[in-house]
């Protein structure tokens, strides 16, 4: 594991582990630094002059976005968006991607958990396989699985798009895989998405999905709209809905930490 310091690689050699990588966190937070782990690559990036993530993620080099609340201080927040890259996900009939709404929602929910104080770790920030292009779906969904648990994340959300042969099927979704926690979390979100976006109660459900199923934490997979549907393609592809799709998942994770 390497670990480089403002764009300074430091001369120690470690083997990745979630002390390591817990220890470097709780450091980060007390010293108000920017912390990254590329699970992938394994390497921890650090940025000691801002508290927000580090050059690595470009668009917010720049942030100085204004703080909402510090209520979430301490949680860690693992985001997922499904699919990306060599990837597309389901297809809306007007062409629209299911990788780029799931990635849309899941910046604007990373930026609305930083702004309240939340530690977030995004599987992916731009449009590329979490792997590798052209791995097969087990190792994209284990690299995701691996990001979320190296990071010691309190919660574990991935964003999605339904999809169905039928253009009438429509509404909104989320499944957990059936612990206590993971059951509350569902619930919490689904409520807040359905009441936000006013999409059809599809229900908080148990399904067996490799990434909540293999995750160390309370998880969750958002179905937040059906891509097949024109009405919510269109929903998905919008920027009114993505921020209130990221709003509503936004509102359920503070109540589900009752904060
Ligand atoms: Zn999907």
């Amino acid at each position: 594991m390497r670990i480089i310091i403002d764009g300074q690689r430091m001369p120690v050699q470690a083997r990745a582990s979630k002390d390591i990588l817990v220890t470097l966190k709780s450091m980060s937070k007390i010293l108000g630094w920017g912390i990254f782990y590329d699970a992938a690559k394994e390497v921890v990036y650090i940025n000691s002059k801002s508290s927000s993530p580090p050059s690595i993620l470009p668009d917010r080099q720049t942030a100085a976005e204004p703080i909402e609340s510090t209520r979430l201080l301490g949680k860690t927040v693992c985001v997922d968006p499904g699919h990306g890259g060599s990837d597309s996900g389901a297809v809306g009939a007007t062409g629209t991607l299911e990788k780029d709404n799931t990635l849309a929602i899941s910046l604007l929910l990373r930026d609305r958990l930083e702004k309240n104080g939340a530690t977030v770790f995004l599987t992916r920030d731009s449009d590329k396989d979490v792997s590798y292009p052209g791995s097969t779906a087990d190792e994209e969904l284990g690299a995701r699985v691996d990001i979320a648990n190296e990071s010691g994340a309190d919660i574990f959300i991935s964003v999605h798009n339904d999809a169905f042969t039928s253009p009438a099927a429509a509404g909104t979704t989320t499944f957990h895989y059936g612990d206590a926690e993971s059951i509350r979390l569902a619930g919490q979100v689904q409520k807040c998405l359905v009441s936000e976006l006013g999409t059809r109660d599809r229900g908080s459900r148990f399904a067996s999905f490799y990434v909540i199923r293999y995750t160390d934490m309370p998880a969750i997979l958002v179905e937040v709209a059906f891509i097949s549907n024109p009405e919510e393609e269109m929903l998905l592809a919008s920027v009114d809905g993505r921020c209130k799709a990221a709003d509503s998942i936004f509102q359920g994770v503070v109540k589900y930490f009752k904060v």
